[in-house]
């Protein structure tokens, strides 16, 4: 193999060789044909010709720069709706009085972690048990609940929805030292007008830079603070598309988290696809939504420069006490966010497309013994036709993205 190696190198370098030569012939007979041209100038030629000689025998002539395209690849994943009701935060309470949420969350640990990054909606502000923690209408959380988002891979929090101001400035604050405190990347929230100016952009090792931006339709009537819009990023789309554009400038790619639609229904109404359209116009590459409390489909919107957005109208919710049928059910959105890079061409394409749906399993009697489950995984004792419902999730959210690929293996 080596010696019939060297024979082909010595060929390619002779080939080399004689074109290097063909050319400085050609070049050399230029100042015959151009007979008319003054005499320097034939001087000048004749020395750009001599000069480069000897580099273009040893080496080979230099090829047109055409360098390989760069592709470079990225994972992410989304969940929907932290909603921590008293009977969650009371199941998660150990010996020494804290709370620990991680049992709740191993089951489907392997499909947070294993993103590039794993973005979650935390419904409820995680103010802690020194202000007093309460559920349903005004919640708060206790801390340890962002420490379990962490420890199970997420990477991004979005804090913009319905419950943002349910117990005040104190308790939006206290949360957000604590997402400060745990190093976790929020949106939709902020502590100060400043805060709020910063666009929140992940780089990846990988070299993909990724916005995340948040905002909700309300805040169940309570008003926001005189002169400090900052707590909460409600819709507007003028402000909306400003921040958009400044996005757009600071990074490869925009995943837009939007609390909307109607409460309980299964299918998007008219104002999500308006402002999912919207989005897609002004060039976002992934909206995911949540409020609904309950799945609804994924689709692909076209916007109005031919670029494809990728749209969760609903992610449902991820772990809540809530016990009706189909709002403990929930799942976990995937996509590949693939980067090509052509000499100063740079194009971003989402694809591949996945889906994991889950359950929140527990005891309707006790009002304990939470766990988010993969409803593949579950068993017809843990909820009677699992398979037969398990199939109906899967027709319901594929039903615009036939190709949507369901996750069944860890
Ligand atoms: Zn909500």
């Amino acid at each position: 193999m080596k010696s019939k190696g060297l024979k082909l190198l010595l060929i390619i370098v002779a080939i080399l060789i004689i074109n290097a030569c063909g050319i400085i012939q050609d070049e050399a007979e230029d100042p015959v044909e151009n007979e008319n041209e003054p005499q320097t100038d034939e001087v000048v030629e004749e020395n750009e010709v001599e000069e480069p000689e000897p580099t273009e025998e040893t080496a080979p002539p230099e090829p047109e720069p055409d360098p390989e395209p760069v592709v470079k690849e990225i994972s992410v994943a989304a969940i929907g709706d932290m909603l921590i009701h008293n009977s969650v935060y009371e199941d998660a309470q150990i010996a020494n009085g804290s709370y620990d949420f991680v049992p709740m969350l191993e089951q489907v640990e392997p499909y947070l972690s294993n993103s590039t990054i794993t973005i979650a909606n935390q419904e409820t502000m995680i103010g802690g048990v020194e202000l007093g923690l309460s559920s349903y209408p005004t919640f708060n959380s206790p801390v340890e609940v962002g420490n379990a988002l962490r420890d199970v891979g997420v990477d991004v929090v979005t804090l913009a929805n319905n419950h943002t101001l349910d117990r005040g400035e104190e308790v939006i604050q206290r949360a957000i030292e604590h997402w400060e405190t745990i190093d976790m990347m929020y949106t939709g929230s902020y502590k100060d007008e400043q805060d709020r100016q910063q666009i929140r952009v992940m780089e990846t090792d990988e070299g993909i830079d990724v916005s995340f931006l948040g905002y909700t339709y309300g805040t169940n009537g309570i008003p926001v603070p005189e002169g400090k819009d900052y707590l909460v990023n409600l819709i507007d789309k003028d402000i909306m598309k400003a921040d958009i554009e400044r996005a757009k400038e600071m990074s490869d790619v925009i995943i837009l988290n939007l609390h909307f639609g109607n409460e309980y229904e299964r299918m998007p109404n008219e104002q999500q696809k308006d402002l999912v359209q919207f989005a897609a116009d002004l060039g976002v590459d992934v909206v995911i939504g949540h409020h609904p409390h309950v799945l609804q489909p994924v689709d692909w919107v076209e916007g109005k420069d031919g670029n494809k957005t990728f749209v969760a109208y609903s992610l449902g919710n991820f772990l809540s006490a809530q016990d009706e049928f189909y709002r403990r059910i929930g799942g976990v959105v995937g996509f590949t966010i693939e980067q090509t890079i052509d000499g100063d061409q740079e194009e971003i394409v989402i694809k591949e497309p996945t889906f994991l749906p889950t359950f929140v399993q527990f005891n309707l009697n006790t009002w304990s013994g939470y766990k988010v489950i993969p409803m593949y995984e579950l068993t017809e004792s843990q909820l009677s036709n699992a398979s037969g419902h398990y199939e109906e999730i899967k027709t319901h959210m594929s039903q615009w993205v036939p190709d949507l690929e369901f996750i069944e293996n860890k």
